[in-house]
């Protein structure tokens, strides 16, 4: 009898379950892990007790391959995801772009992927090692670990280093993937922001994005909540600060922005996004150990964006599908 392999996806951001997504669609069973409390990655939405959201993450989306723009129109339809139309400033087209936020926050966009899959959440791996038996991988809550024949990881580069250094050739080719910080910050304003576009992509030395995050589809827009990003620079001079002096900080320079028409903060609260963005791409769409029981995915494969994340996923699904055994 064909015996089905046992298979762990590490992460459960948009390539880690569009890879279990597509396994499990093939009829495989995987076992996805996260060390989040919830399935979405960078892919995120931060709740707070008086009905305030914000997107500190990934802002939108945008599709410009079939198979993601035809997973953002299921999603469309089912109401996890709506188009976006900011008004915006430099030229910036949202609509000829077609800008795709999920709702009501970004975070809803992993849900439809995550739905029916084995999904281990607040469960981080901490070791993966190759065994006669196939691949061990522990976690926080099991440390004698789990035994499983495929593993895919599709956490950040730096994070997949300390997991994967054993591995000889694939942790060289890391050494070519670079991934940069960034600060975000979540604000709240005491009154309406008048006269100013929900969008601003600045070239302000230190913040790249500031935009009315209750300008989105399905948000409560009778609440000012705005998210700006540092840039990559002031976020790499800054990222050991805390994170009361770095709020403190980027208010400074929403202020700068929005001058007059700013009013009072109600809120703010900084995020570090220690491995936000790719830099440096590995250019293939994942890396795989030549036995073909180790693959290795995310974003940082192919780009900087959640559809780059999505297609190195569905890459990795697909290799399994048709390198290895049967379900
Ligand atoms: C501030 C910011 C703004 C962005 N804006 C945009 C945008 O507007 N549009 C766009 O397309 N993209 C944007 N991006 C990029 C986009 O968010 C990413 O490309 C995409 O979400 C990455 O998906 P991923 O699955 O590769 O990685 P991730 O979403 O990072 O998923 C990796 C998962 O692995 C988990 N993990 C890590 N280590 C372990 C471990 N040891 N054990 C278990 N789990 C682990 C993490 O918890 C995480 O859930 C932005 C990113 C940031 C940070």
């Amino acid at each position: 009898m064909n015996i089905p392999p046992r298979i762990a996806v590490i992460g459960a951001g948009m390539a880690g379950l569009a890879c279990a997504r597509g396994l499990q669609d093939a009829g495989f069973k995987p076992v996805v892990f996260d060390k989040g409390r919830s399935p979405g990655g960078r892919l995120a939405t931060r709740r707070f007790d008086d009905n305030l959201s914000f997107d500190h993450g990934a802002q939108y989306v945008t599709a410009h391959g079939d198979a993601f723009r035809a997973t953002l129109a299921g999603m469309i339809e089912s109401g996890a995801a709506a188009r976006w139309r900011p008004a915006t400033t430099n030229g910036i087209d949202a609509a000829a772009e077609d800008w795709i936020a999920g709702t009501p926050g970004m975070s809803a966009l992993a849900k439809p992927l995550a739905a029916g899959l084995d999904l281990h959440a607040a469960c981080e791996v901490t070791e993966v090692k190759r065994e006669t038996s196939g691949w061990r991988i522990r976690t926080a809550g099991n440390a004698a670990g789990e035994c499983f024949d495929i593993v895919v990881s599709t956490v950040p580069v730096p994070q997949a280093r300390q997991l994967f250094g054993a591995e000889r050739s694939i942790a060289q080719a890391l050494d070519d993937v670079t991934m940069a910080p960034c600060w975000a910050l979540m604000l709240v304003f005491a009154g309406p922001v008048a006269g100013v576009p929900d969008v601003l992509q600045t070239d302000s030395e230190k913040l790249s994005w500031l935009s009315r995050n209750s300008s989105k589809p399905g948000r409560d827009s009778t609440k000012e909540c705005w998210v700006a990003h540092a840039t990559t620079h002031w976020s790499s001079r800054h990222l050991e600060l805390e994170r009361e002096p770095v709020a403190a900080l980027l208010v400074a320079a929403v202020q700068q922005i929005l001058g007059d028409a700013m009013p009072r903060v109600g809120r703010a609260i900084a995020h570090r996004w220690r491995y936000a963005r790719t830099v440096q791409a590995l250019g293939l769409p994942c890396l795989a150990s030549q036995d073909g029981t180790l693959f290795l995915g995310g974003d940082w494969a192919l780009g900087a964006r959640v559809e780059c994340a999505f297609n190195s996923g569905r890459a990795i699904a697909q290799a399994i599908i048709d390198r290895r055994c049967k379900p």
